[in-house]
């Protein structure tokens, strides 16, 4: 079964991970779904899934796909996951993957090569893209050596490439717009809380951790929103200015100290 691993990895009545029942063989002939997942577990990464034969093939990607076609992003292949996975969005409180789900990037995929699982086989995979972040002409290519994990994420050049980080540029859920402490406040906080107390497993712990990180994350967000705002205008910024508004606080905060910093000089010039 191809989800078995999937499954052995994850307690379905403590995790709101799917478990992968869904047929979806009337899917195949269809546009293939894919997804990238923004996945704050005990390292950040980037899931890349891409819909093939009923479940979604798997990569993990450390450093996010880049849009330049000279940067070649490790991609690690992982066990397939099922399709209703690549919607999910949400906290996996404890266990394989505990930590933040964000839905990073969504849309359809088709093949560049006559034959998948060839292509597969043989470790050199040429697809295109038509996600919300993520277009164009790509490549996965198997590593040679180590265990066969290792594979490349590659931008192919074409309109959709360029020089942009992406990951930076577009940090946020395509679901819900959110960033991770977004998420967290979401749905259901419940889900994590009630996982916190008394419990003393690493888990607990992890989690705890992952949530501190995914709060020092937006901080760190909201002031690099603060210092942009005031250097340039830009297509990106209105989108980031919502999740910003969600903290008006800080941004006052930082406005009344750089207001009276150029008061003092400007009186100076005038004296
Ligand atoms: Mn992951």
């Amino acid at each position: 079964m191809p989800l078995d691993k999937y499954r052995a990895k994850r307690d379905f009545s403590k995790t709101p991970e799917p478990r992968g029942d869904a047929s979806r063989e009337r899917r195949k002939a269809a546009p293939r779904f894919f997804c990238v997942q923004k996945h704050l577990a005990s390292h950040l990464h980037y899931d890349f899934r891409l819909e093939h034969e009923g479940v979604l093939l798997s990569w993990a990607v450390p450093k996010g796909p880049s849009l330049d076609p000279s940067v070649k992003r490790l991609a690690m292949h992982v066990e397939d996951h099922p399709i209703e996975y690549g919607t999910f969005e949400g906290v996996i409180p404890e266990g394989y993957g505990a930590g933040i789900v964000m839905l990073w990037d969504r849309g359809t995929w088709e093949a560049e090569v006559e034959d998948v699982p060839a292509a597969l086989a043989r470790g050199d995979l040429k697809i295109r893209l038509d996600g919300f972040k993520l277009k164009g002409s790509w490549a996965l290519v198997r590593t040679k050596g180590g265990d066969g994990r290792s594979w490349l994420l590659i931008k192919h050049r074409d309109a959709w490439s360029g020089e942009l980080d992406i990951a930076e540029f577009a940090p946020l859920s395509v679901k819900g717009g959110g960033d991770f402490a977004d998420i967290l406040a979401e749905g259901n906080p419940d889900i994590w809380r009630s996982n916190r107390p008394a419990r003393g497993g690493q888990a607990g712990a992890l989690l705890e951790q992952i949530i501190t990180r995914a709060l020092a994350m937006k901080g760190e967000a909201d002031v690099g929103r603060g210092k942009a705002g005031s250097a340039k205008a830009g297509g990106g910024k209105a989108k980031r200015a919502g999740a910003a508004g969600a903290k008006p606080a800080r941004g006052n905060a930082k406005s009344a100290k750089s207001t009276p910093a150029r008061k003092p000089a400007a009186r100076a010039k005038r004296r």
